[in-house]
């Protein structure tokens, strides 16, 4: 492997230790504990293992965690009612659902995320949050794609002037990687399932994207040699078996840099939902 492996827990650590540092900050300014609401719906195993290790990562940093277990069978009108008490709550700052949802509520699944505050939305799926995100006034942005962005400028990897390519346009990963990476100045193009020729447009990237959900799928003819390589995919191949969008150890032979799946941009992820609840409680103080 010739590439700089960009481990998680490396950058993790550090924006978790941040995060600690304005949590005792608002405690001392304000004497308010940032507080995290999860609420998961249903018997997802996934879900389940996602949610216990955000509650274990606000128990370090000293965020109060709550974890709202629902049935399988809970309705759109008893979610939303939910979310509208965690909104009266001042004890919690930030309210995420976790997803998917079960299949009866999945086609509400816009309109139950809307209900969350827009000022609590620490996933920043909220259309409010999304639209400040693409018009240059960042609030609480997606945890995957900031952490992504954390990521890079930790490791002193330049965005500006770069040609940047996402292959991806979820509401979650795709697009939301787009506004980050213009508004820090890379000429960015982003690539989904229509998308022709993929190959000759990745190859033209200095920092690539893959957040497709498909593994091995980013092979070493799709890079140009000395490209910084972000996979956020997780695809189980396997019981115990993890791995991400690209063929890993043929792609990491041409990069300059690559994170590791697991333990790349996953760990990221809570470290970022970290931040953005710290952000929230002082966006709701200060308001
Ligand atoms: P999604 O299914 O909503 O979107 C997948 C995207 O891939 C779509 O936009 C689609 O157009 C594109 N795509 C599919 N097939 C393609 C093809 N043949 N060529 C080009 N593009 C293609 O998924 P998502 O929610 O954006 O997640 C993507 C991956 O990232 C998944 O593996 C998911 O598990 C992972 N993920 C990881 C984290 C993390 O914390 N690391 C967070 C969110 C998502």
């Amino acid at each position: 492997m010739t590439a700089r492996l960009l481990e998680g827990k490396v950058f993790a650590t550090q924006i978790k230790a941040d995060a600690k540092k304005k949590v005792e900050a608002l405690q001392a300014e304000y004497k308010v504990t940032p507080g995290l609401a999860v609420v998961i719906v249903g018997e997802n195993a996934a879900s389940k293992v996602y949610v216990a290790n955000k509650h274990k990562a606000c128990a370090e940093l000293g965020i109060y965690s709550e974890v709202i277990e629902m049935p399988n069978d809970t309705t759109k009108d008893m979610l939303l009612e939910k979310i509208d008490e965690l909104n009266a709550n001042n004890k919690i700052h930030g309210i995420l659902v976790q997803l998917p949802l079960p299949a009866q509520i999945q086609v509400d699944e816009a309109e139950i995320l809307n209900r969350i505050d827009p000022l609590k939305d620490v996933d920043g799926f909220h259309p409010v949050n999304a639209g400040k995100l693409a018009t240059g006034q960042e609030q609480l942005v997606p945890c995957t794609p900031l952490g992504c962005i954390r990521m890079l400028e930790l490791a002193g990897i330049d965005i500006e002037g770069k040609q940047a390519v996402i292959i991806g346009r979820s509401n979650i990963v795709g697009k939301p990687m787009f506004h980050l990476l213009l508004s820090r100045n890379a000429t960015v193009t982003v690539c989904h399932s229509r998308t022709k020729d993929l190959a000759q447009i990745t190859r033209q990237a200095d920092i690539l994207v893959a957040a497709i959900g498909k593994p091995a799928f980013v092979t070493a003819d799709m890079v140009k040699p000395g490209a910084v390589i972000i996979d956020v995919g997780i695809n189980r191949i396997a019981p115990k078996k993890l791995v991400g969008d690209v063929d890993f150890s043929a792609v990491a032979e041409v990069a300059s840099a690559i994170t590791p799946v697991p333990g790349g941009v996953g760990l990221l992820t809570i470290a970022m939902l970290m931040q953005n609840t710290v952000t929230a409680a002082r966006l709701q103080l200060e308001k």
